[in-house]
C-alpha cells in the first residue's frame, strides 16, 4: 500500500510572529498538513520586557516562554536555518546535526538582527539588546560600574563610570532608559560615592521625537517625563564614532560614558540575502497578503521585522513592532489555509487601537481608541497585555506576583560572577 505523504508549512522564526502564527495553524490547517516551526531558541523572547532585566524589575526567566508550552500539533525543532533552497522547496539546518526538511509551504518570520557594521566602533565598544542574555550583561556592566564608582576617588574617572549612554530613541532605547534611571535611583542608597545626581542617563536619537512609532502628543509626554527625571535626551543627533568609553556625534560634539548601549541599527539574518527573494535595505517585501513573488501558486510568505508588508488601511509599510507582528500572524494562517484550499486571500491592513510604551517608574504612557493617558493606569494596562500573552496560569501567577513583589521593593544590585568556578 502506497504511504501518502503528509504535506508541510515550515516557518523559520520562533518570535512574535512565528509563535502566534503556528497557534493558529495549529487550529485550522487541513488535518494532513504537518506545521513545522525552526528556530534558534526553543523559546520565544517577549523583546518589550528585556529593559525590565536590566532594570531588575523582572527575572529573566518571565520575559521566555518554551515554545513547547505554547504549541502542541507543531514539530519544534531548536537549529539554526542556513539556506534555504527555494527552487526544490527544501530548507537547510544545523545544530547537532546538519539536516534539511522539504516543503510544500514556507514562511519567514526569522526577525532581525543587530548591525554592528553601521557605526565604526559598534561592535567592540557598544552592548547590543536583543537577547536575555544581553539585557543581564548590560545589567550587570551596571552594576559593576555603580561598585567602580564607589571605590574611585578621581572625580572626573567616577563621573564617567556613572555616565550611561542609549544610542537609539525608539520602543527599546526610551524603556531602557527609563529602566536604567529607575534602577540607579533605587540603588543608590547602597553606594555613598554614587548619588543620582551626579549619575546620567543619555539617549542620542537620530530624529526630532522619541520613538517616532507613537503620536507626537505621546512621544511629547515621555519627552516630558524623562527632563523631569534627568534622563538627557539628544534629538536630530546621529553618532558617527563610538570608541572606548566615548560617542562622537556628527555635530562633533563628544560625550564620555563608560558604558555605552546599542538598541539601534537591525539587519537582516544571513539566510535572507537570497536573490530568489525580493528584498528591499535587506528586508523581504511581501504582496499584501504576505505572499512573496508574482507566481499565482502560493507557497512562500514573510512577516514581522524581517518583512516590509505593505498595509492596506494606510497604504503604508507596517512598522516593525510587536502589535503587528502578532496581528500580521493572525491574518497569515487564514491566508495560507485559504491558499492551500484554493481560495482567494485578503489584504492585510490592520489600525491599531491603542499604543503603549513602558517609561520606567511603574509607569508607561498610552494611547488607546485616541484618549492619551501616562503614569501608573497606562503602566497596569501594559503590564496586563504582556500577562495575557503569557502562556499557562501558572506562570501567569508567578509573574503576576513577581511583577507586584519588584514594584514594591528595592532593587537588587548582586553583581551576578557569570564565570565558572573553574575559570577563577
Ligand atoms: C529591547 C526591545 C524592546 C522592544 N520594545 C517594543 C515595544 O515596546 N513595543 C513593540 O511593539 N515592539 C517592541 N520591540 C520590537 C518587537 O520585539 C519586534 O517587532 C517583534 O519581536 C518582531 O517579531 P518577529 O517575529 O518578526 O521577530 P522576533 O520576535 O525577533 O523573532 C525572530 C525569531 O527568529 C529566530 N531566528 C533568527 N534567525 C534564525 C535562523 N537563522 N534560524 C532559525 N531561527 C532564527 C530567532 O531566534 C527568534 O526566535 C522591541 C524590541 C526589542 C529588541
Amino acid at each position: 500500500m502506497d504511504v501518502i505523504e503528509r504535506k508541510k508549512v515550515v516557518i523559520v522564526g520562533g518570535g512574535f510572529s512565528g509563535v502566534v502564527l503556528a497557534q493558529k495553524l495549529e487550529s485550522s490547517i487541513p488535518k494532513d498538513w504537518d506545521i513545522y516551526l525552526l528556530s534558534k531558541t526553543n523559546f520565544i523572547t517577549y523583546n518589550p520586557l528585556l529593559p525590565e532585566v536590566i532594570g531588575a524589575s523582572l527575572l529573566p526567566g518571565h520575559v521566555q516562554a518554551p515554545h513547547r508550552l505554547m504549541l502542541k500539533r507543531t514539530k519544534i525543532r531548536m537549529v539554526t536555518v542556513d539556506n534555504i533552497d527555494y527552487a526544490n522547496k527544501v530548507v537547510h539546518y544545523h545544530n547537532d546535526v546538519v539536516d534539511s526538511i522539504k516543503f510544500d509551504q514556507i514562511v519567514l518570520s526569522a526577525g532581525v538582527k543587530v548591525n554592528t557594521d553601521m557605526l565604526p566602533g559598534l561592535e567592540e565598544h557598544a552592548l547590543p539588546l536583543k537577547t536575555v542574555g544581553d539585557a543581564l550583561y548590560i545589567r550587570n556592566q551596571v552594576i559593576e560600574r555603580l561598585e567602580q564608582a564607589t571605590i574611585h576617588s578621581d572625580i572626573e574617572r567616577r563621573k564617567k563610570l556613572t555616565t550611561f549612554v542609549i544610542l537609539g530613541g525608539g520602543f527599546s532605547g526610551v524603556e531602557t532608559a527609563g529602566e536604567l534611571e529607575d534602577f540607579i535611583s533605587s540603588a543608590q542608597r547602597y553606594y555613598k560615592n554614587v548619588t543620582r545626581e551626579n549619575c546620567r542617563v543619555i539617549i542620542v536619537h537620530g530624529t526630532d521625537r522619541l520613538i517616532p512609532e507613537l503620536s507626537e502628543k505621546l512621544s511629547a509626554n515621555t519627552l516630558k517625563n524623562f527632563k523631569k527625571r534627568g534622563i538627557e535626551v539628544h534629538l536630530n543627533a546621529r553618532a558617527n564614532l563610538i570608541e572606548h568609553e566615548k560617542v562622537t556625534l556628527a555635530s562633533g560634539e563628544v560625550i564620555e560614558g563608560a558604558t555605552i548601549i546599542c538598541t539601534i541599527g537591525n539587519t537582516a539574518h544571513g539566510f535572507i540575502a537570497n536573490e530568489f527573494l525580493p528584498t528591499e535595505r535587506g528586508k523581504v517585501k511581501t504582496n499584501v497578503d504576505m505572499s512573496v513573488g508574482d507566481s499565482d501558486e502560493k507557497w512562500l510568505w514573510a512577516l514581522g521585522d524581517c518583512s516590509l508588508v505593505p498595509n492596506a488601511k494606510t497604504g503604508q509599510l507596517c512598522p516593525p513592532t510587536a502589535q503587528f507582528a502578532d496581528r500580521q500572524a493572525k491574518a497569515l494562517a487564514k491566508n495560507i489555509v485559504a491558499s492551500i484550499k484554493g481560495k482567494d486571500t485578503t489584504p492585510f491592513g490592520y489600525i491599531p487601537s491603542g499604543m503603549l510604551a513602558s517609561i520606567g517608574h511603574n509607569k508607561a504612557v498610552a494611547e488607546i481608541y485616541g484618549i492619551r493617558f501616562s503614569g501608573i493606569l497606562a503602566f497596569m494596562i501594559w503590564r496586563a497585555v504582556y500577562l495575557g500573552k503569557i502562556p499557562t496560569f501558572n506562570r501567569k501567577v508567578r509573574l503576576f506576583f513577581e511583577w507586584t513583589w519588584a514594584m514594591a521593593s528595592p532593587k537588587d544590585i548582586a553583581h551576578l560572577g557569570f564565570k565558572r568556578s573553574i575559570d577563577d
